[in-house]
């Protein structure tokens, strides 16, 4: 199941084989370990004149140990590149990102960072907007540039959201965001409080993760528990032993059901002794087969568990208050649900349905105090990759910016970012964990 090719690649003999005969270089990535620096060295500060998020930016990092720099290293690479871009206000200013990225585009260390700060194309100004817009084909094209492991992301700041930008830039700058790149996201206005502790920003919260033993599911719960939280890892019944083994590796709880099970929304609901921080809707199945082959059990199956269980939990959970206020539900997509599949036409009509769920309930949703958002893997590293044939597998391992698969850790680190506190003010995003894949790109 392993990339055998990347461990290769990384190898003493593989690594001059590879330059020689220009194959596929798929760099080590830096993943995060509890008590690592947020960089791996100092951070370039840039500003298109007019920016309004310098201040909030140094504060931001100065608190998080990582030093910042308004000029240059002569000597050394810089750990990531951060330019504020909202003082862009028409595309003449554009020019700026030029005289930004041109002289420093080979200063990033391995694994390094670039992020655009901007502002939601959508103020109504037609020029700004227009700007703000340009500000993606940058980003993107960053991340296909740089290569070595280094990703790329436009964040949206809407004006009031200063505040809330301290989450997202320390998940975008460490190792938790190792295989997110090419993404934009979108920070809304508000201050949401700080963890008390940044290595443990979920404490005192319970998390609800469905599919949880084994493949991302189990991973999720992990990563959610080292955050601090509480976790209840569901799956079906006939895979109690694994559940069980999850549950006590996160000391948390396993419940078994069958979310397609009739009543299995007021079957959660009984079960829980009190209200739910965080909900992860996570269990997903296949059942390829193009639409002329494919039977209606094969069809109804993945609707079923991928997007109607989801729907009736979440609202079985809502009508009896058992998402609190500050609460977040995520949910897991697919790159196929964006880009379209050959042989998944139920596959994906079930994930785009995913990103439809959070689209849709985001806004009544955050009358309650509630964010949702989605992340859309994409090759990652499972038994469900496993199963496929050898060259869809191997192209589906390639063909990103990191030319390698992620891992289930990588979208674990996503979901735990959506869940922290901090992040209070993002909902309705869809963050892709693909390494940038050209599917639906
Ligand atoms: P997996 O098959 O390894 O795990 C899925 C888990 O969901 C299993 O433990 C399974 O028992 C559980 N499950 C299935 N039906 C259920 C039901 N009715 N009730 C309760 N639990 C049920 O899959 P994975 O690769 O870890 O994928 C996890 C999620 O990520 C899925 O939603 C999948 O569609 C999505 N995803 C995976 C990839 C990938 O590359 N592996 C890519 C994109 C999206």
């Amino acid at each position: 199941m392993g990339d055998r090719y990347a461990s290769f690649a990384n190898s003493g003999p593989g690594r001059g084989l590879v330059k020689r005969l220009g194959l596929p270089d798929p760099p080590r990535l830096r993943r995060y370990r509890p008590g690592d620096p947020l960089t791996e060295g100092p951070v370039l500060l840039g500003a298109a004149p007019g920016g309004r998020l310098g201040d909030q930016v140094r504060k931001v990092l100065s608190a998080a140990g990582v030093d910042t720099l308004d000029e240059p290293l002569t000597d050394g690479k810089h750990g990531a590149l951060i330019f504020d871009a909202t003082g862009i206000a028409d595309t003449t200013d554009l020019s700026h990102l030029y005289e930004f990225f041109h002289p420093h585009a080979r200063s990033v260390r391995r694994s390094g960072r670039v992020i655009v700060l901007g502002a939601p194309p959508t103020s109504g100004d037609s020029h700004a907007d227009t700007a703000q817009r340009a500000l993606e084909g940058l980003t993107r094209s960053i991340g296909k540039e740089f290569g070595r492991g280094i990703t790329a992301q436009l964040v949206h700041v809407e004006p009031g959201g200063e505040g809330a930008l301290e989450s997202t830039l320390r998940f975008l700058l460490s190792g938790r965001s190792a295989y997110v790149s090419g993404q934009v996201v979108r920070i809304g206005a508000g201050n949401p409080p700080a963890p008390a502790d940044w290595q443990l920003p979920l404490a005192g919260k319970t998390a609800l993760v469905t599919g949880a033993a084994r493949g991302i599911g189990a991973a999720i719960a992990r990563v959610l528990a080292r955050d601090g939280a509480q976790v209840i890892a569901l799956d079906v019944p006939q895979a109690g032993d694994a559940l069980a083994g999850v549950a006590n590796d996160v000391r948390g709880r396993a419940f078994q059901l069958d979310l397609t099970a009739d009543g299995a929304g007021e079957r959660l609901a009984s079960y829980l002794s009190g209200p739910l921080d965080i909900v992860v809707h996570n269990a997903g199945i296949t059942r390829d087969r193009t639409i002329a082959k494919m039977d209606a059990a094969g069809w109804q199956s993945v609707l079923s568990v991928n997007l109607i269980a989801p729907e009736r939990i979440n609202e079985a959970l809502l009508a009896k208050d058992l998402i609190r206020g500050g609460g977040t539900i995520v949910g897991v997509a697919s790159i196929a649900g964006i880009a379209g599949n050959r042989g998944q036409t139920n596959y994906a009509t079930s994930k785009a349905g995913v990103i439809g769920l959070v689209q849709s309930s985001a806004p009544a949703l955050l009358e309650r105090g509630i964010t949702i958002n989605a992340v859309a893997p994409g090759f990652i590293e499972t038994a469900m990759t496993a199963k496929m044939p050898v060259t869809l597998r191997e192209a589906g391992r390639r063909m990103n910016s990191m030319a390698q698969g992620g891992l289930p850790v990588d979208v674990a680190e996503t979901i735990a970012w959506f869940a922290s506190p901090g992040s209070a003010t993002i909902t309705g995003n869809v963050v892709r964990v693909c390494g940038q894949s050209l599917l639906g790109a």
